[in-house]
């Protein structure tokens, strides 16, 4: 099945919350799934002419893990809009490494595109949750290390935990995802519910208390719940 962080992007396109997609599959059956889903939904896509090392087993792109040379696979990257063209543009952008193009035709907030442009690079995800947490706790609107869990409300880095823009984001796609599908919508809320750490070796994990190992010291929870009602 095609991981739900790309289905989610796939349908922020789809109800016009952002102008383009840029989204991860294995070679095989996850690349036709996606094709399947562009179809059904009416959209475009065109694929890179690379492909993209992710972690064994996860379905993020986390290229500054500790020890991922040794486990790392292929994915294959898509870029998913309205039409062709969109696609196309935003491919070109990747591929000349206009990030600030990129980041505006992925729609991303211009602060949080800014943000990471001024810092070099995005973080890692074990750099993420010190990031984006506070006092031990983080607001699941904004906490891209759900992406570990396969269930983030963002595409991106935000500029900061705060990001009204990211946010907003957020909280339009976990709407639309709420009313429209379930089962989406209940593996989100809960990654949003989950208990996050890093191991000793700069690997995160997600899932609930039971799933803690002993060795490690220093745990993120959620500080808030995802809304229930229409704000
Ligand atoms: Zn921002």
């Amino acid at each position: 099945m095609l991981p739900r962080q790309a289905r989610l992007d796939v349908l922020d396109v789809a109800i016009g919350l952002r102008p383009s997609a840029r989204i991860l599959a294995r070679p095989g059956p996850e690349v036709r799934a996606a094709a399947s889903l562009i179809e059904v939904l009416g959209l475009d896509a065109c694929v890179a002419r690379g492909l993209a090392k992710v972690p064994v087993g996860r379905s993020f792109a986390d290229s500054f893990a500790p020890g991922d040379s040794a486990g790392a696979e292929r994915m294959a990257i898509l870029y998913v809009a309205g039409r062709r063209e969109s696609a196309e543009w935003t491919r070109s952008c990747d591929e000349r490494c206009d990030d600030e193009a990129l980041g505006e035709a992925l729609g991303y907030p211009l602060c949080c595109v800014r943000a990471m442009l001024a810092r070099g690079r995005v973080p890692s995800m074990a750099d993420a949750v010190g990031m984006y947490s506070a006092r031990g706790g983080y607001d699941p609107l904004v906490w891209p290390p759900a992406a570990v869990a396969d269930g983030p409300l963002l595409p991106h880095f935000p500029c900061s935990a705060g990001c009204e823009a990211s946010r907003m984001l957020a909280l339009a796609r976990w709407h639309s995802v709420r009313s429209d599908l379930p089962e989406l919508a209940m593996h989100v809320s809960r990654a949003a519910e989950s208990l996050y750490w890093v191991d000793g070796d700069g690997i995160v994990h997600s899932g609930g208390p039971g799933s803690i190992p002993v060795d490690v010291i220093s745990v993120v929870r959620p500080g808030d719940v995802l809304p229930r009602g229409r704000s």
